[in-house]
């Protein structure tokens, strides 16, 4: 069901690694570092989901029960909240790494990297949350702006030159991958319906 999009994550994966490997000198990312994954809404295509939950099956019964029941607690909080919150991920273990981290979508494999975005506003660099925490780019981030100039004093060009969302991503595709329905995309408890 899943092998076309299991393809494209192995694209995903390569065409990654290379914009890690032109960011290396601001990135700390390692193992059990959880910052990205305490705070957002993660925002899923509905293929992600599917194949992100296609992977609770084969967790152990007690996680997954773990799993849903966190779940169930922020669907609780989002219910009392104007209804957009930020949280902590369902799939995050107590040791800092992910449940699911061969099925992640396309938001956990980007975390890290800072990259030129575009709003209505104009174009604006978008740095991973942990630049305030002393740690990716902090080098080149005074707390308030990036330093742009001072990229090329670490060997780096620029930030990633283009968007790293899944709209980007998913307009410029190889033709192999054209077949690949990603659907409607939802910040990831969007995508779970609270029973009553
Ligand atoms: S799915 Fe995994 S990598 Fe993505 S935010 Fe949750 S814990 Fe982090």
């Amino acid at each position: 069901m899943f092998s076309l999009y299991k393809k494209y994550l192995e694209f995903i994966d390569r065409t990654l690694e290379k914009e890690f490997e032109s960011q290396k000198p601001f990135i700390k990312c390692h193992k059990a570092c959880s910052l990205c994954c305490e705070s957002g809404d993660y925002p899923l295509s509905r293929l992600e989901m599917e194949y992100l939950m296609a992977g609770l099956p084969e967790l152990e019964v007690s996680v997954q029960k773990k799993i849903r029941s966190e779940i169930r607690g922020l669907l609780d909080v989002k219910s009392m909240s104007d209804g957009h919150i930020m949280h902590r991920c369902p799939f995050l273990s107590e040791d800092k790494t992910c449940f699911l981290y061969e099925r992640r979508g396309l938001v956990c494999r980007t975390h890290g990297l800072a990259s030129f975005e575009n709003s209505a506003e104009g174009v604006y660099i978008k740095l991973p949350r942990c630049a305030d925490e002393g740690l990716n780019y902090s080098e080149v981030f005074d707390g308030k702006e990036v330093q742009i100039c001072k990229f090329k004093d670490f060997g780096v060009k620029s930030p990633v030159e283009h968007s790293l969302s899944l709209n980007f991503y998913e307009r410029n595709l190889p033709p192999e991958f054209v077949d690949l329905e990603f659907g409607e995309i939802r910040p990831m408890l969007g995508w779970f319906v609270q029973k009553q």
